[in-house]
Order: C-alpha cells, then structure tokens, then sequence
C-alpha cells in the first residue's frame, strides 16, 4: 500500500487580484465565490423577503435615506478606495459618492403607491406594484459605486431583497459600501457577492433569482438576457453606446469646448454615456478641432491619487489592450491621429486624450463603442446627412445637439434614436429622470418612478360588494 497522500477532492479557492491601474500594484486578494456561496446567500434573502415585503414603506424609505446619508459620511474613506481600484481622478471618485447619495434620496422621494383605477357602485379597482422577491444585480467596472445605487436603491424601497455582484476588477468600494448599508438593514436584504467569470452566469441561470439588472457590455448582455429566458426572469439591461454630439456652426466654440471634452473625457472616457464621436459643422470644424486640443493641453494625466490630475488611466489591462489595437488599425487607415498630450511617464494603464482627424465613416473608431480617451472628429454639412450618420449605428443610448437655434436643437434631438438627448448641456443624469438604450443600447428602464417600477410585478385587486 502506498504511503501517498490521497490527490484532494477539493478545488482549490479561485483568488482574484485586485489591481490598481495607475501603477499596476495589487490592492487586495479576495476569494472568488463559489456557487454554495451564491446559493447560501440566495437562501438568506429568500428567508428576509417576506418581513422586508411587509415592513411599511416608510421604513424602507428611511433606510435607503440612511445609506445615502452613510455614503456621504464615509466619502473620504471610500473616495481614496474608489480611486485606488477605479482609476478615477480623486473629484470624479467623490462625485460619484455624492451622485450615489443624492440617488438614494431621490428615489426614495419616488416610491410607487396604490393606485385606484375604477371606484363605481358595482366595483372598485386598485392597482399594486408588489416586489419581485431576489434581485441579482451585475455592475461594470467603470462607475462600480453608482451603478450599483441605481439597483440597491429601488430595488430595497420596493420591498425586494437583493444580491450585488461588482465587476471582479472593481469589488473593493462596493463591499465597504455594502458593509454599512447592511447597518441599516435586516440579514439578507442587500448582500454583496465577488467572483471569477463563472459568477455572472450562475446568477442568471439561478432559479431563486426573480430578476436581474444587468449594466455592461451590449455582447454579455446578450448572453444575461438568453440565459434569463429558461426562468422568465425579469431584466432589465443598460448596455453600451456611441453618442454622438452633433456640433453646428452658430455655436460660440470656446463656450462648447470645454463642456464637449468633458462630455468625451470624464473618467478617460469610460462611462456609457461618453461622446464617442462628435459631428462639427465643415463651415467651424478646424477651428473646432483646434481648440479642443489646445484645451486638452490644459488637462493633466497621471495616478488620479495625485493632486491635481483630472485624467486616469484606463482600468484594466484588456481595456488598455483593445484601445492600442484600435490606435494601430486607425494608424493603417491612414486617418491622422493627434495626441496633444504626454503619456505619463510610468507603469499603469495610461493612454493619452487622442483625436482621430475626421476619420471614414466606416472605420471601426467610429462604428465602435471605443469606451476611452480616444475620440473621432467627423465633418458635415447637411443636417438630414449628418442624422443619418448618427443613426446609422447599432447603438441607441444618448447624444447631444449644440446650436443657438431652439428649433433646430429640438427638431434634431426628436429625430435621433436614443434613450437620451442633451441639448446646450453635458450628460444630465439624475434619480427623477428615466434613462434608457434604445436598438442595440439596452432594454427596460433606469431611474425614475419608470426604472423604480422594474422591480415590481403588477398586481390589481377588483372588489365587489356581495350584495
Ligand atoms: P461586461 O459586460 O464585460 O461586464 C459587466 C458585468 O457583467 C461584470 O460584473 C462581469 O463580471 C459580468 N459578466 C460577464 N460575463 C457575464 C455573463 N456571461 N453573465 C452574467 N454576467 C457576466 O462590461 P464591462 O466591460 O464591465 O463594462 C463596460 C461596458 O458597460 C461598456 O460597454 C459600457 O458602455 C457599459 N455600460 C453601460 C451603462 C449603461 O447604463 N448603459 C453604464 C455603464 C457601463
């Protein structure tokens, strides 16, 4: 008989390596979960539903205020740690944290309540919005903190119970968020759960799990959507874009500049809304073009820990990977590329603000959604032609229009095929205004006495007297 020790049975912990994109160190080490982990958890919410269902409304309301309340308090902590892990800027992370506070005020002043439909002699009809049970929620890495407020918030103040995954390059923020908000909340309201790639796809496929909200990539998206069908699960999915802001000649160019970079550039450009291509009048374009790379000479790169950098890295080493592989094949189309900027001069995931100088319109830095610093400028002329253009995409998420003309602004911003038109402004995102993709960009809603019906079913109630 052999003295071996028997080979083990057991797999061992799948660990995830928690990197820090500006200077590629790791921040942490967590245990990926495995899938008792997740069925553990999906039991204890099932277990909470019921009591947090029937608790009054108003203590639900109260403790969504709460969390919003403890975000605010904790912001220097979880600002630190959200730029650590995300990249961001040290402004952006606390803007996100404030973004995430005022949500969960926002939507608890929005709670849906029973609405009488007929009330005659013969009958009276109500209608209810009841919670679903177990809600799943699956977040990128761009905006770890707020996306996932966009789910925990409405989902808790209409009586649900809810499991968090963040992206498995981002944890870190939303477990320490999480961590308070579960100070507020009886076990197994809100739960947060991390893991490899495998996790996602348990979460959807589980049959304990009544709905996902799902933000990310339009291809996974996709895939949550038909692995959600064999349970009927309810979904809601914000997927990618390609915003287009469409630039017309009366506009003053140094007023629009600074707003549109932004509009472009805010956290490197990784946020769903992002312009991803910006259509300037032929009559301003040089000018145009001009002056947003002298204003993006103002803008400083670096760690976003650093005081004064307004530019981080991209987050991750396969985002970085797709944005040269984009650069590269611009660079064989012959389409000038212009970068005002520096890298920094160091490890991390830098890739410097680059204009592509009004590229084809078929290329694939126009047609993609390229989700960082690097930006196509486009030239037209005709206002029919340049709708056309914009519409000619898969995507369908937001845009903008700038023009002194109010009719114009509105006849255009009407003819574009998205969920969201900003005209004269940058992105307006707020907990009282629905947001949604159309086509390709998505499917259901966000925010909003909308967004905050997703995760309800509909439930009516006929009475008649008996005589
Ligand atoms: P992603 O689709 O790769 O991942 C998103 C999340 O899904 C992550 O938590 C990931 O672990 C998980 N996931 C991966 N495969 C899965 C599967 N098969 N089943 C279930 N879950 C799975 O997206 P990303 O790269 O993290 O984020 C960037 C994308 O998100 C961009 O396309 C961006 O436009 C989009 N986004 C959209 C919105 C919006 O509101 N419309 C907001 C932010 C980001």
């Amino acid at each position: 008989m052999s003295n071996a020790l028997p080979a083990t049975t057991i797999d061992p912990v799948e660990r995830l390596k928690i990197v820090n994109p500006a200077s590629e160190a790791i921040l942490a080490e967590l245990a990926s979960a495995d899938r008792n982990d997740l069925d553990r958890m999906v039991a204890m919410a099932t277990d909470a539903f019921p009591a947090w269902r029937d608790t009054p409304l108003a203590q639900r309301k109260t403790a969504i205020q709460g969390i919003g309340r403890l975000i605010s308090d904790h912001a220097d902590e979880l600002a630190a740690l959200l730029t650590a892990e995300q990249g961001k800027p040290l402004a952006q992370a606390r803007s996100e944290l404030a973004g995430a506070a005022l949500w969960c005020a926002g939507i608890a002043d929005q709670a849906i309540e029973d609405e009488v439909l007929q009330e005659t002699a013969e009958r009276v009809v109500v209608k209810r919005h009841v919670p679903l049970g177990v809600v799943g929620a699956i977040v990128p890495w761009n905006y770890p903190v707020a996306l996932a407020i966009w789910k925990i918030a409405p989902a808790i103040v209409t009586g649900n119970c809810i499991i968090v995954k963040p992206s498995p390059f981002t944890p870190l923020t939303t477990i320490r968020v999480i961590e308070l908000a579960q100070t507020l909340l009886p076990v197994g309201v809100l739960q947060v759960i991390v893991g490899g790639d495998a996790l996602g796809p348990w979460m959807t496929e589980h049959p304990g799990i009544a709905k996902i909200s799902f933000t990310g990539s339009t291809a996974t998206g996709r895939r949550v959507m038909a692995s959600c069908s064999a349970s009927l699960k309810r979904v809601t999915l914000e997927l990618g874009g390609n915003d287009a802001a469409i630039v017309f000649p009366d506009v003053d160019v140094d007023i629009v500049v600074p707003q549109i970079f932004w509009m472009a550039f805010v956290n490197s450009g990784q946020l769903c809304v992002a312009t991803k291509r910006i259509y300037v009048h032929e009559e301003i374009y040089d000018r145009f073009r001009d002056a947003l790379i002298a204003f993006s000479r103002t803008v400083p790169m670096g760690d976003g820990a650093a005081e004064g950098v307004a530019l981080g890295p991209v987050q991750n080493r396969q985002q970085y990977e797709r944005l040269q592989s984009l650069l590269r094949e611009t660079a064989y189309s012959g389409a000038s590329q212009i970068t005002p900027q520096p890298t920094p001069n160091s490890s991390g995931y830098f890739v410097p603000v680059t204009f592509i100088d009004n590229p084809p319109e078929g290329s694939r830095i126009v047609q993609e959604e390229q989700f960082g610093p690097i930006l196509p400028l486009l030239k037209f002329s005709d206002t029919d032609d340049v709708i056309r253009r914009v519409n000619a995409s898969e995507f369908g998420l937001g845009g903008s229009v700038w023009t002194n003309d109010p009719d114009l602004a509105t006849e255009v911003a009407q003819r574009i095929d998205s969920g969201s038109v900003w005209i004269n402004q940058p992105q307006y995102l707020s907990p009282f205004v629905p947001f949604s993709g159309h086509k390709q960009s998505g499917l259901g809603v966000e925010n909003g006495r909308d967004g905050i019906r997703e995760y309800t079913n509909v439930q009516t109630i006929t009475r008649r007297p008996l005589n």
